[in-house]
């Protein structure tokens, strides 16, 4: 396809402290007016558009309008139905909404109980209690990803430990490190099934999204790294979504790829499993490729809003 220009803007948390969504669980978020003026702003500046815009030039080649602009939330989260919806229908804006692929009732990912659990008890202190879980083998092998990840993420940003230790339990242990989470969520937080039903969207208020002029689209079942995965298990992280979005979403529909992450088989299974569209969190405007569609991150923006402008720049180098 000839490259085309579209301004994907990515949000995740949308709330302020100690309110419904944020409900002093300590997890920071994009402020709720700041989000309102971000797409206020974005509004004056550009042409903004629905998914079935994007997905009707995709599959019909029907033009977009010039300095199109498209909003997208990745996770599925309570905020979106308290502090997102009501702005975006204030604004006779639409979104496109990166849920799970989850049904009510089941527990947190693996990502989101880290983000849980890392304001309650530090970097270090999290680190510190999945070391204790470990056996030594696994303690060896975990001190050997994290040398991996300390030469990759050595900015001397005061985030890199973050970074580093995130990157293993979500990577190299993920599966040792979910019912580890769970137990310390239990210890430190509580219950994690009610913290889940209160955390995720439910299965209602997604209805009334929808009928309120919303879309959604697929982000997969439990969150993982497509680039680290196997074939097989990104077959059904797809496939899970593409399940849960029948009834949704009329098809086909767009994906969201977990962390950003992908490979080369990715657009191939997303392709067989009716998405025309793959987004990432790659920045850029100046599209070439529907399964590597970029995106902005709102909370970047937030300091750097000139990153827009950047990247139409490099499009006309
Ligand atoms: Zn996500």
């Amino acid at each position: 396809m000839s490259p085309f220009e579209l301004t994907v803007v990515m949000y995740h948390y949308v709330r302020d402290p100690g309110d419904r969504c944020e409900a002093g669980t300590g997890i920071p978020g994009l402020g709720v007016a700041q989000f309102e003026a971000q797409v206020a702003r974005l509004a004056r500046e550009h042409a903004m558009i629905a998914w079935p815009d994007l997905r009707d030039f995709l599959v019909e080649e029907k033009p977009l309008p010039a300095s199109a602009c498209l909003l997208t939330f990745d996770d599925g989260l309570l905020d979106h139905f308290h502090n997102v919806f009501p702005i975006l229908r204030a604004h006779g804006l639409s979104g496109l909404f990166f849920a799970l692929a989850r049904e009510d009732g089941e527990p947190l990912t693996l990502a989101h109980q880290i983000h849980f659990l890392l304001p309650v008890l530090t970097c270090q202190g999290l680190r510190d209690a999945v070391w204790n879980w470990l056996t030594p083998v696994q303690q060896e092998s975990f001190i050997l990803a994290e040398g991996r990840y300390e030469a990759r993420f050595n900015s001397g940003s005061p985030d890199d430990p973050t970074l580093i230790l995130k990157s293993v339990l979500q990577r190299e242990f993920a599966d040792e490190a979910r019912p580890i989470l769970s137990e310390l969520f239990e210890r430190h937080i509580g219950d994690e099934a009610a913290t889940a039903r209160d955390y995720y969207l439910s299965r209602a208020q997604i209805a009334v999204m929808a009928a309120g002029g919303m879309h959604f689209g697929g982000h997969s079942r439990s969150h993982p790294w497509f680039d680290w995965i196997g074939t097989a298990a990104q077959t059904m992280e797809i496939a899970a979504s593409a399940e849960w979005l029948h009834g949704i979403e009329p098809g086909p529909w767009a994906f969201a790829y977990p962390y950003g992450g992908f490979n080369a088989r990715s657009p191939g299974l997303l392709q067989a499993h009716g998405f025309v569209a793959g987004l990432t969190t790659r920045e850029h405007i100046s599209q070439t490729e529907p399964y590597g569609i970029g995106r902005y991150d709102g909370e970047s923006l937030r300091h750097d809003w000139d990153a827009i402008e950047r990247g139409r720049v490099r499009r006309d180098v």
